[in-house]
């Protein structure tokens, strides 16, 4: 197996169009067409993380932070970034990314948080949007089935929880094709009117080419007509954070050492305790102050998140508990989906998790 066939493996759980657009995903450093010997899964890639793979005998890192993140425009090992990337290299080690693609999805870094909560009715908080696209083709009667039957197995027409979703509408074409023309139907030069179907199917953004290959493959027209729309509508089992119940309303003061011990951390820093149980929560593994509109917008009783600032806590105004309970200890669980996600689908050499700490943090 090849970095690219992981790559391939991981884009299929976790698919790299899904991260936010600020952010650097995928094979950052090595060769796609290299073998595999095994995979070392870490939350970080740095250089103690590449010593380990050195000696465990991995030429794959899989991690969650993108080691690489604004550009590298020197490669001198003047600062950790750069000594990661020449040791990786030198040692023909590769470095793959998940981040965002893994944030964004309903299996990913919130849902181990959700689960460390056991949170149940959990969904999306943030669903994405301008992530869904509309295609609007016509097509001979004699060709929709076809033609829909292939966009429908290159991935067109999935909603939620359905499948093969379109819409047809009945109508009647024209065309007159000049003297370069090829028509399969009429002749070139006269103008021809043909009984013709208008569908509509919506697809996900990510599969613009394959869809549109897919079209020009199978509709039998020299030149197929069609539109693509960009809609407003959110993609809802896509996007950033979680909001999920617990099974029991907690006192505010139980809640916080109940994550204290579920994320393993020094200390959480909250917003001013409210005097009321908690029932309903919202969790945003990493970085997730812009999250705070959201989840009060919800009713979440309380936001689980990290890195939040001074001012940040202001936006709780009285409505909800803000609770940052570290950026590396709300998403600790994540090396371990990785690393089982990877170890379902790969029997032919070892996943290995990480044992490196790589937590820049610490409490007194
Ligand atoms: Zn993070």
């Amino acid at each position: 197996m090849k970095v690219q066939d992981v790559s391939n493996l991981i884009n299929e759980w976790a698919p790299l169009a899904y991260a936010e657009d600020f952010d650097n995903v995928g094979l950052l450093v090595g060769d796609p067409h290299q073998e595999v010997s095994n995979i070392l899964v870490s939350h970080d890639a740095l250089e103690n993380v590449v010593d380990e793979a050195i000696a465990k005998n991995c030429n794959l890192i899989v991690c969650f932070h993108p080691i690489i993140f604004s550009g590298l425009k020197r490669l001198t090992a003047s600062n950790y970034v750069q000594k990661v990337v020449q040791k990786a290299i030198k040692n023909d080690i590769a470095i793959f990314a998940i981040h965002t693609a893994l944030d964004n999805v309903e299996h990913g870094v919130n849902f181990g948080m959700c689960k460390a909560l056991n949170l149940s009715n959990t969904k999306i908080l943030s669903p994405k949007q301008h992530h869904i696209y509309k295609l609007t083709t016509y097509v001979p009667h004699a060709s929709v089935k076809s033609v829909t039957d292939s966009l429908f197995r290159a991935g067109a027409g999935s909603i939620g929880n359905y499948e093969e979703c379109s819409f047809e509408a009945k109508g009647q074409g024209s065309f007159k094709g000049n003297e370069n023309s090829n028509p399969i139907i009429g002749s070139r030069g006269t103008k021809h009117i043909e009984p013709e179907t208008q569908v509509h199917l919506t697809f996900e953004k990510h599969l613009k080419s394959k869809i549109l290959q897919t079209l020009f493959e199978n509709h039998p027209y020299e030149e197929v007509a069609y539109e693509i729309t960009s809609l407003e509508n959110t993609l809802q089992n896509v996007g950033m954070g979680m909001i999920g119940q617990l099974d029991k309303e907690m006192s505010e003061l139980e809640f916080l050492a109940f994550a204290k011990d579920q994320f393993k951390t020094g200390g959480i820093r909250h917003s001013q305790l409210l005097g009321k149980p908690v029932k309903k929560i919202a969790v945003l593994g990493g970085s997730g102050a812009f999250a705070i509109k959201s989840a009060k917008a919800q009713g979440a009783d309380v936001l689980v998140t990290s890195d939040l600032k001074y001012h940040d806590y202001y936006q709780a105004e009285s409505r909800i508990l803000l609770c940052d309970v570290g950026h590396y200890e709300s998403e600790r669980y994540t090396k371990n989906l990785i690393c089982d996600y990877l170890t379902e689908k790969i029997s032919t050499f070892a996943i290995i998790l990480s044992e490196e700490n790589t937590n820049p943090i610490n409490y007194f």
